[in-house]
């Protein structure tokens, strides 16, 4: 497995030297500010305990506390957790959000533990890192493998350790935790007001630009449904079990393949397998080795399940004309070189994927201020900083002709370099 931090650091000591970011601010960023590390016992149901390993990454506070989501994944590294808390760093910058990066993980497979051990191990969690941790220190989030009710174990064990309820220490609650109306949807909403920015610039017209979807989780999801009820064409679609693409000409219903995930947890509508040698019959769609979905021709191919999906070996093969990063570092340094030769515009992660730390950011305020906004305050919000920092980086990479990577890591470390730079005069 390449190391997703080597990737992350790529981008940055590109990014620096385009622009040529002063040394000593690269060494800064050049590696986190803290990294705690914790050894989480937990009780199982059986009376036996187990151990999983956690980590708290704070990768800068120039701008403002830091802020990152808690992965719960068995295969989750220091390493990763330092790229994510980097990205985080970088995309509150580029949405010009007063916070700076950090990101928290631990290794364990969610869907193998009860409700009750979860929740044992959600506590530990906050125990563990309950000195790092705070609402102008750093501030948590879910992220793949957690959710709401984790979030409000974690406030509530956050208060039990204090003393006193603090809802603002983490985001993405459940609305009666203090969690903020349009949490749950911000990231795919974000992602849509992108598509938007970029149907507007490119002059797409919805109904004749071919989507194809990697990963059906909250983002993707919550993505699909706004591009299918505005008229996009959905073609392709993948979560970690099937994907499908549509038979030629046809489009897949958003609603069937939504149904097929709810009640049969995969969006395989017809839940047969072609790879174990049944053969799909359906009409409407056949099946596709996960690979090959990514190297089908579209307009959009939309990125919203892992890290590394783009790669050396398969740049070359990709034939969308757009790809959308709703995930956190799908597309690798040296793919990113092979589809900017290839004139294949890619909306990078730190814009793509930014509404949901923005609306994180909205439930922090309302939680300072006691308050609670409407679901249409929430939406009213989003838009326009979704809207300007793709803009910005539109803009820049135009005046610069470099892409829009570039220009989002270009606009982000001048504002962090500011921050630090003030921090240290
Ligand atoms: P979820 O866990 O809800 O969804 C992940 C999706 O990816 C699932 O549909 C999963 O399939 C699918 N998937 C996993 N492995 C594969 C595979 N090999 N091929 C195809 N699909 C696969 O996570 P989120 O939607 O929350 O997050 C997705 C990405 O977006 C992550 O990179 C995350 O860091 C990033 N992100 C999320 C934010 C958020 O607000 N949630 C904010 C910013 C970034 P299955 O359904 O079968 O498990």
């Amino acid at each position: 497995m390449p190391s997703i931090f080597a990737n992350a650091l790529a981008q940055l000591e590109s990014a620096a030297r385009q622009m040529k970011l002063p040394k000593e601010i690269l060494a800064v960023l050049h590696q986190p500010q803290r990294e705690v590390t914790a050894a989480l016992p937990v009780t199982m149901d059986d009376g036996s305990q187990k151990i999983f390993s956690a980590y708290r990454v704070q990768y800068s506070n120039a701008r403002g506390p830091y802020k990152g989501g808690i992965r719960f994944h068995p295969q989750v590294t220091l390493d990763e957790v330092r790229a994510l808390a980097f990205w985080m760093a970088v995309k509150c910058a580029v949405a010009g959000i007063p916070f700076g990066g950090g990101k928290g993980g631990v290794m364990v497979d969610p869907k193998k533990l009860s409700a009750g051990e979860l929740e044992r191990l959600s506590r530990g969690y906050l125990r563990a890192f309950a000195d790092v941790i705070g609402p102008e220190r750093d501030v948590p989030a879910p992220d793949v493998g957690t959710n709401a009710q984790i979030m409000d174990w974690i406030s509530d064990e956050y208060a039990r350790v204090t003393g006193h309820a603090q809802p603002a220490v983490i985001t993405g609650k459940s609305l009666d935790r203090g969690g903020s109306r349009g949490r749950e949807t911000a990231t795919g909403r974000g992602g849509f007001f992108i598509l938007q920015q970029l149907a507007e610039r490119l002059k797409l017209k919805p109904e004749k630009t071919r989507l194809i979807v990697q990963g059906f989780g909250n983002v993707g999801m919550h993505f699909t449904r706004l591009a299918c009820r505005d008229g996009y064409r959905l073609i392709g679609i993948a979560d970690s079990r099937a994907s499908i693409l549509a038979a030629p000409d046809r489009s897949l219903d958003y609603a069937v393949i939504a149904n097929a995930k709810q009640d049969y947890g995969t969006v395989d509508p017809c839940r047969c397998t072609a790879t174990k040698g049944k053969i799909c019959r359906c009409p409407d769609h056949r099946h596709l080795t996960p690979d090959k979905l990514l190297t089908t021709d579209c307009d959009v191919l939309v990125l919203a399940a892992l890290e590394n999906q783009i790669t050396k070996a398969n740049a070359g093969k990709v034939k969308a004309r757009i790809i959308l990063e709703l995930a956190n570092g799908p597309t690798a340094p040296e793919a990113d070189v092979i589809l900017d030769r290839r004139h294949v515009t890619v909306v990078p992660d730190v814009i793509a994927n930014a509404g949901g730390v923005v609306v994180s950011y909205f439930e922090w305020q309302q939680n300072r201020e006691n308050v609670s906004w409407t679901e249409s305050q929430i939406k009213q919000q989003l838009q326009p900083v979704m809207e300007k920092a793709f803009q910005e980086a539109w803009e820049l990479s135009r005046q610069q002709r470099i892409n829009l990577r570039a220009a989002a890591f270009q606009l982000a470390l001048t504002r962090i370099a500011q921050s630090i730079q003030k921090k240290t005069a």
